[in-house]
């Protein structure tokens, strides 16, 4: 079960008159009734997920959270854990091994998708669950339980609160999880992972298996956002050299085959997994983190997605933006922007 949420508690400057709250509930209203989209089943324990959960969190790099509807209930990370595992990796080895081990490149297909890059016998990026697999590999550790842990920290130190696993999804994971198994075992006969394959699709399987809620979900990209550093605790998540690394794989690999109409229309690096999450960033400024678990056919939460690019047009915050945006988000966060506009 999920400890208590010591960032939530010490964030909660929940800036409650600020317009930009009424924004984001308004939003709220407006996606709540979509009913397109369906619960991933493919993992069976994934199926039990309320289509109707419907979260949206908002966290600014000096601390001020937004929160409308359903931000504490806990759901499991799934992919949305591979963009901060892959920061690991590169702060467990140093960037040119892990590249020798794990490319940048985006695939065009899906995440589950059984292919290497023929040149190299390289998993295309961190974000396919090839890639992933190869990057947990990387993940070092005297044991299998040193490396849970130090998978465990990691979350630890980007959302501010413990984390645990849930068990029956870890399961039915490791249960189901044949492809990936396939993938790994193509990925030995290359040289790509190491022979402790059973151990590492285990830690593969657990990290999916994470419980988060949407509220970490905004604190991991405001983390992010905020150069590595969390915006509450103070504490720092991952070494500043190697943020541009993740953040650049989420831009480019992160939303899986839907990844360059994403970064057309929406122009925030994001990540997201199949238990309805998705996890955005604007850097500099702000982190969020939306969940509903019906999904698109390539596997993104469908209310998440036209979330996202509500915030992005309204506010201007496409990383490429050059035109005057129609709301400015300062003036929306302190109080001066109009909140029943629209
Ligand atoms: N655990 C999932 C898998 O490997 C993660 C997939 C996802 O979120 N896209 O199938």
């Amino acid at each position: 079960m999920s400890k208590p949420n010591l960032s939530s508690f010490a964030s909660s400057i929940q800036a409650a008159a600020a317009p930009f709250r009424t924004y984001l509930t308004e939003l709220h209203e407006k996606y709540h009734p979509l009913t397109d989209g369906k619960v991933a089943d493919y993992i069976p324990e994934l199926a039990l997920a309320k289509p109707e959960w419907f979260g949206i969190c908002v966290i600014t790099t000096d601390g001020q959270t937004f929160e409308v509807g359903d931000c504490q209930i806990d759901f499991t990370i799934q992919s949305i854990s591979k963009a901060f595992v892959y920061g690991l990796a590169l702060e467990h080895h140093d960037r040119a091994y892990v590249n020798c081990k794990v490319g940048v490149e985006p695939t065009g297909e899906a995440f589950n998708s059984i292919v290497l890059d023929e040149k190299t016998n390289r998993p295309y990026n961190p974000m396919v669950n090839a890639g992933a697999i190869a990057t947990t590999d990387l993940i070092t550790g005297k044991d299998a339980t040193e490396r849970l842990k130090r998978v465990l920290d990691l979350f630890r130190r980007y959302t501010g609160r413990e984390h645990d696993i849930n068990v029956p999804i870890f399961l039915s994971e490791k249960a189901t999880g044949d492809r990936n198994r396939a993938m790994a075992y193509l990925m030995r006969n290359f040289g790509m992972v190491s022979d402790r394959i059973e151990e590492t699709l285990d830690l593969y399987f657990q990290q999916c298996s994470i419980l988060i809620n949407t509220h970490d979900l905004a604190m991991i990209s405001a983390t992010l956002a905020n150069g590595g550093v969390n915006p509450i605790t103070g504490e720092r998540a991952i070494a500043a050299e190697y943020v541009q690394d993740v953040v650049s794989v989420m831009l480019t690999c992160g939303m899986y085959d839907y990844s360059g109409e994403w970064a057309y229309k929406v122009g925030m690096p994001a990540k997201s997994g199949v238990g309805g999450g998705i996890t955005a960033l604007v850097p500099g400024r702000l982190g969020l983190g939306t969940f509903s678990p019906p999904l698109d056919v390539k596997g993104n939460s469908v209310r998440g997605i036209k979330v996202c690019e509500d915030l992005s047009r309204d506010f201007g915050l496409h990383l490429f933006n050059a035109a005057p945006a129609e709301r400015d988000l300062d003036e929306w966060l302190s109080g001066s922007g109009v909140a029943d506009s629209w």
